[in-house]
């Protein structure tokens, strides 16, 4: 059946006030018929790494927080620490980081709460809903609040092609034990060039996995890796990375499910908001500053994040492309995510989240 997706279409409405637009998107999604005086209201965004401009920065997020505060709610805002260790690997950088990108509490009228704790140890073990995991590892003050709001800026992404509201549940709402099953789940890689044998990763290790041999050089047991990742954390010479090794299809469906077992720990529906603004190559975890590669479109709501997912990208392949931005060759018309990143097949996600009872590929835009 055809999932409702609700669409503020910024070029039909640039006279119409933002706040007052996104009002109305939320409305007519019916959310908050779904909501408790007092709930605790998960909003779960991402603050953007260092150096990134194109995040959906607070004022872009405002409108959603008035929102749930007059539905009677406290909404707060939410992201998990990073699998890599950039500005958001860990709890105290991360809030800075949401700081110093304006995420303001007294401004915004919600605090930012990093859910899985100071160094990704807190954690909910939840069942899985595919093939891949008996046990998915999600963030515990995400699955602690009444209701879960999954805010995404839709972009480009090596490994999955496309990211939007499938992607920013299954890996943003993942510990990064949870992070490290997806990408690898085989353990870290070791770079022995940068190794100082200090003995730190050894030390966080409970697995006891990694150990130091008679040389001074770092070695690792996979067999007995549990892919916690607490060893990426604790080594400050960069010798321990992730292991991107995966085939990409493999990879998809880890993140699909983990997005499917976030689902499952709701009682209530969860909505799904997809920013279809600066749309860039790549992620808000690059760090860098990428020109958008489409015009700013709008935004989407639906509680089905499959048919939210497809109608996004669906909406941006017919807008018209920035050629300086997208590869030579691209074809005004061909699909610009696959043109970016031919390796990653985005359709592939949605049909196993379809596959797996995520929602559907088929949709009815209303516009708002
Ligand atoms: S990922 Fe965890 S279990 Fe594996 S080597 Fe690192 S600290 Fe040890
Ligand atoms: S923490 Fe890093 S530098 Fe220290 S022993 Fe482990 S891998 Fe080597």
């Amino acid at each position: 059946m055809a999932a409702s997706v609700y669409f503020w279409n910024l070029s039909s409405s640039r006279r119409v006030p933002y706040d007052r637009r996104l009002r109305r998107l939320l409305k007519d999604s019916r959310y908050a018929s779904f909501l408790q005086p007092g709930d605790l209201v998960a909003l779960k965004v991402h603050f953007g790494e260092k150096g990134s401009s194109g995040f959906i920065g607070p004022r872009l997020l405002k409108p959603v927080v008035d929102f749930f505060r007059k539905a009677g709610a406290k909404p707060f805002l939410t992201d998990t620490n990073t699998l890599y260790i950039g500005q958001r690997g860990e709890t105290v950088s991360h809030a800075l980081q949401a700081a110093e990108h304006g995420f303001d509490p007294l401004l915004l009228g919600a605090p930012v709460v990093i859910a899985d704790g100071l160094k990704s140890n807190h954690e909910v073990s939840v069942k899985g809903p595919g093939r891949h995991f008996e046990h998915c590892y999600l963030a515990g003050d995400i699955l602690d609040a009444d209701s879960l709001v999954n805010i995404s800026h839709v972009t480009g992404h090596d490994l999955t092609g496309f990211a939007g509201a499938l992607k920013n549940m299954g890996m943003g709402c993942a510990t990064r034990k949870g992070k490290m099953q997806q990408h690898c789940g085989l353990g870290p890689r070791l770079d022995p060039a940068k190794c100082r044998s200090c003995g730190d990763c050894i030390e966080v290790c409970g697995g006891g996995s990694l150990w130091l041999d008679e040389e001074g050089k770092v070695n690792l047991d996979r067999a007995s890796c549990t892919g916690c990742a607490a060893c990426l954390l604790a080594c400050r010479q960069g010798a321990l990375g992730v292991d991107f090794e995966v085939e990409l299809p493999v990879f998809m469906e880890r993140m699909v499910e983990y997005a499917g077992a976030v689902l499952s720990a709701f009682t209530r529906p969860v909505l799904h908001l997809n920013y279809l603004l600066h749309i860039t190559s790549g992620c808000d975890c690059s760090g860098g500053s990428n020109g958008p590669f489409c015009p700013d479109l709008g935004v989407l709501a639906s509680l089905d994040p499959v048919a939210l997912d497809q109608a996004s990208l669906d909406l941006v392949n017919l807008a018209p492309g920035q050629a300086s931005v997208l590869p030579a060759g691209w074809q005004p018309g061909a699909d610009k995510f696959a043109a970016l990143h031919p390796s990653a097949e985005a359709a592939y996600c949605f049909e196993y989240a379809r596959k797996l009872g995520l929602g559907s590929r088929e949709y009815r835009l209303i516009p708002v």
